[in-house]
């Protein structure tokens, strides 16, 4: 499978050679055969768009035809909803949380079981490294099931004894039940990971779920429909419906009355339109949205664990993490050092293509996001920006030059006030800037509209800890990057967010409280 990467049919569509030989030839079939058809996973089946409408995937490696995704209208949505409704009451309903919790973890083992097809699916849809995604995405994206079943199951209600008038009292119970439809509204950064961080707690809880997977990455998604079969998970618990947001299937699915509540990923924008989508009918929300995550480096650092800790957190991924580090603050006396160790890394970053194993770095998701991240490129180059390194696109050869290709970038020498320092640019690249003061790399950090998470490299715990207290961020790491623990409350403060999901805190999203009044 991992061939079909490596030969693109719209390339030899636009390229026509003058004949072809038995191999080519053979290739093609091959690659056509396995032309992938996304279809909606509706009440335990795979569904094809009623009206038929289609848009093409394609790998971002090298463009080619990945297969066809189904586009849903608002026919699909509403059968995938009312599925799920109807879920609520069947088997699932009945369910013990033992039950439900054994369930879950079935369905992790067998991602675990499938793993390289997840992985394949995965790296295909998004261009990443096998040797990121064999790490990150696809154990953690299995993990949340065992996760956030097992946390839930061992979380207490609250209880409380009232004194009443008769002198007999009243007992009060605190009782949780499932919310209902979760609409579940996913990006493609880590397609199966951030969705499964939501879909596992929501099951976990007992809801049902429609999940809109990211355009770009519908491939683990759909995968997932067969897991949920093989583990005897009823039908309708777990539906997907592919397609755009606005005028697609994103807005049908989050304007349809039998939502219950809606948890979303993605950009601060999206989430703004859904949070007014979500207001008729009073629906529930939790919003993970973008940063611009500052990174502080004080003179104290252990450098060597600052550079190798910042250059994860700016290029990991292609610079395609929420939490990554797009302002790099560093003290002045270690500033000139801290610039030269991390262009040193980022030269030794090695591109390549998704199945080459000694490849740490692979293109952006699409076309269209190199692009954008490509404007801001040339952006700061128009606001005053010394380039450190990168800054274009690089020549990967005739047989990958058609992918989304990007160099990973640093610059220095821009003012605060640029746009490159201030917007999310979600792409492989930094700007570093020196500071003085421990008071004036506060007030840096915190001048900004997001507030999901800030890093903080010191020796000094306490310095640390004062400085972290002070970020207006929903995560600080302190000597530390992308160091998760599940059972941890996990959102964005300011533009980046509302709600905290992670461990019992999205219980409070995934369960409705009731409180029941028992008078003795
Ligand atoms: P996006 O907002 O473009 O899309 C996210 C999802 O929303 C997609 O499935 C998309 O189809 C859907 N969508 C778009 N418009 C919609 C609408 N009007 N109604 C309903 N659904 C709609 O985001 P993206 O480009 O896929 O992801 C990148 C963004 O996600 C970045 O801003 C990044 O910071 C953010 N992100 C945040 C977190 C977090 O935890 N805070 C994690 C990962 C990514």
């Amino acid at each position: 499978m991992k061939g079909s990467c490596r030969f693109s049919p719209n390339k030899f569509d636009g390229r026509k050679p003058a004949y072809l030989s038995v191999y080519q030839t053979l290739n093609i079939l091959k690659k056509e055969i396995r032309m992938k058809e996304y279809k909606h996973f509706i009440n335990g089946d795979y569904v094809g768009s009623q009206k038929g409408k289609t848009f093409e995937n394609r790998c971002p490696v090298d463009n080619h035809l990945l297969g066809i995704v189904h586009e849903a209208d608002e026919q699909d949505v509403d059968l995938a909803v009312k599925s799920a409704k109807k879920a609520l009451k069947g088997p699932w309903g009945n369910m013990t949380q033992n039950q439900r919790t054994e369930l879950l973890n079935k369905v992790a083992d067998r991602i675990n079981e499938r793993f390289d097809e997840f992985l394949e699916a995965e790296c295909l849809d998004t261009g990443k490294p096998h040797s990121i995604a064999r790490h990150i995405d696809i154990p953690r994206g299995a993990a949340n099931f065992k996760a956030f079943s097992e946390t839930l199951a061992n979380h207490p209600t609250e209880s409380f004894r009232l004194d009443t008038p008769d002198g007999n009292g009243a007992v009060n119970v605190g009782h949780r039940t499932p919310k209902g439809v979760i609409a579940v509204i996913s990006p493609w950064n880590l397609p199966l990971l951030l969705m499964t961080w939501k879909v596992g707690p929501a099951l976990a809880c007992g809801n049902t779920v429609v999940v809109k997977p990211s355009e770009e990455t519908p491939a683990t998604t759909t995968l997932l429909g067969e897991v949920m079969n093989e583990c005897g998970v009823p039908a309708g618990v777990f539906n997907v419906v592919h397609g755009f947001g606005s005028g697609s299937a994103g807005q049908f699915l989050t304007t349809h009355p039998l939502i219950d509540a809606i948890t979303f990923t993605g950009e601060t924008s999206t989430g703004e339109a859904i949070v007014k989508a979500a207001a008729v009918g009073l629906r529930s929300i939790s919003m993970e949205c973008g940063g611009k995550n500052p990174g502080i480096v004080f003179a104290d650092c252990d450098m060597d664990k600052a550079v190798e800790g910042t250059m994860r957190s700016a290029f990991v991924n292609c610079g395609q993490v929420c939490l990554g580090t797009e302002r790099v603050y560093v003290e002045r006396p270690i500033f000139d050092e801290f610039v030269k160790r991390l262009k040193e890394g980022v030269a030794k970053l090695k591109l390549g293509r998704p199945e080459d194993e000694g490849a740490n770095f692979g293109p952006l998701v699409s076309l269209e996001h190199r692009n954008k991240v490509h404007s801001y490129y040339k952006l700061a180059v128009e606001e005053g920006a010394t380039v450190e390194i990168g800054g274009g696109i690089p020549d990967m050869g005739e047989a990958l030059n058609d992918g989304a290709w990007i160099e990973p970038t640093i610059w220095t020498g821009l003012p605060d006030n640029a746009r490159v320092v201030r917007e999310e640019i979600f792409g492989p690249c930094c700007h570093i800037r020196p500071f003085d003061t421990e008071e004036e790399v506060i007030a840096l950090a915190n001048d900004t509209e997001y507030g999901l998470a800030a890093t903080i490299w010191s020796e000094s715990s306490a310095r640390s800890i004062r400085v972290a207290e002070q970020m207006e961020t929903g995560l600080v790491w302190i000597n530390s990057w992308f160091l998760r623990d599940l059972r941890t409350a996990f959102g964005g403060a300011k533009q980046s967010g509302i709600g905290r999901e992670g461990g019992v805190h999205g219980l409070e999203f995934y369960t409705e409280l009731k409180n029941i009044c028992i008078k003795l």
